[in-house]
């Protein structure tokens, strides 16, 4: 018997360019899940980078809605790894059961939102990013998308047209549609506010704070005055117009797995004030990777 195989990765092999599908390159798609929705499944289900150089790596709380949302994940992967077409077959799945407490027992919108209970639900959230990523990155991976249970709308190009920027973090502009009772119509509003332009106001009410406290986006109580990607939509709506961003939202985000792998996560604790996905783009850029946005090019999450 000889010494035992040792497997070799030349890391400089695995290419991370703008033309991905071209070179074959691995996309690791990450989603933290509270509840399974069916309309997520479906959209990434049509999205048309190559399903065999995708892994998908989902996490759940180990709650009753846990539970209920993976089984429901469960049976939707049987459906589609084992009798679907052999085209909408991803190359490897891999679940998590959340070893940690989930901040708030209650999933509802308005409960997650109170500022209070902010810092311990991002705490959570950011620990089971890390979790997540820190278990499913791989030594073939070339991009990172990460991509919330509760987008259900994308353009079926999401991941090439993201990464054809050729940027270490790019991050699409999230909205939500919405029934409109003044015009009667269907319409479309911004949801998420994390991808910002940082202040001067912000830097100052940082500066006051404590080593531990964070600051907040979106809240009246803390008025940052930090220019939101959220509100930068332009009427021309060139959809490959790029911004660099501070703060970065993480319902759908593309990550260069260098970045990753240079060792920028998601802090679950206060980084220059920031946590979670915000305190993930700080840590990219004092790593060197700037971060980027695309004010047009929008997401949809799901409306409760
Ligand atoms: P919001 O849209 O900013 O209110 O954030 P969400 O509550 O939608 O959370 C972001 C993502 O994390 C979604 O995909 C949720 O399904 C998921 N999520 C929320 N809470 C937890 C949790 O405690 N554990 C895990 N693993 N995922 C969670
Ligand atoms: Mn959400």
């Amino acid at each position: 018997l000889g010494p035992p195989p040792v497997t070799h990765y030349k890391l400089n092999n695995v290419t991370i360019t703008p033309d991905p599908i071209a070179n074959q390159e691995h996309v690791l798609i990450l989603t933290p899940m509270a509840r399974f929705y069916q309309e997520y499944w479906d959209n990434l289900l049509k999205l048309n980078y190559p399903h065999e150089l995708i892994t998908l790596g989902f996490i759940l709380p180990k709650t009753k809605e846990g539970n209920a949302a993976t089984t429901a994940l469960q049976a939707q992967i049987q459906r589609t790894q084992k009798q679907g077409p052999e085209k909408d077959r991803f190359k490897s799945i891999i679940i998590l059961r959340q070893d940690f407490e989930p901040a708030v027992t209650s999933q509802d919108e308005s409960e997650r939102h109170k500022m209070a209970n902010q810092k311990a639900r991002r705490e959570v959230m950011a620990k089971a990013r890390n979790s997540l990523l820190f278990t499913t990155l791989g030594p073939s991976t070339s991009w990172v998308l990460w991509l919330d249970a509760d987008i259900v709308e994308s353009p079926p190009t999401l991941i090439q047209d993201l990464a054809s920027h050729d940027k270490p973090l790019i991050v699409p502009n999230c909205f939500q549609r919405y029934y409109d009772s003044d015009t009667k119509k269907m319409s479309e509003r911004p949801y998420d506010y994390n991808s910002w332009q940082d202040s001067e106001a912000a830097q100052q009410l940082a500066a006051q704070m404590g080593p531990d406290d964070i600051l907040l986006e979106g809240y009246r109580e803390m008025a940052t005055y930090r220019a939101l990607m959220a509100y930068m939509v332009t009427e021309q709506a060139d959809d490959s117009l790029v911004i660099p961003l501070d703060g970065v939202g993480g319902t759908a985000l593309l990550v260069k797995a260098d970045v990753h792998r240079d060792g920028a996560m998601f802090p679950p604790f206060a980084f220059y004030n920031l946590i979670e996905t915000e305190g993930f783009a700080k840590m990219a850029k004092r790593l060197g990777w700037q971060p980027w946005g695309l004010p047009n090019y929008k997401v949809y999450h799901y409306n409760e």
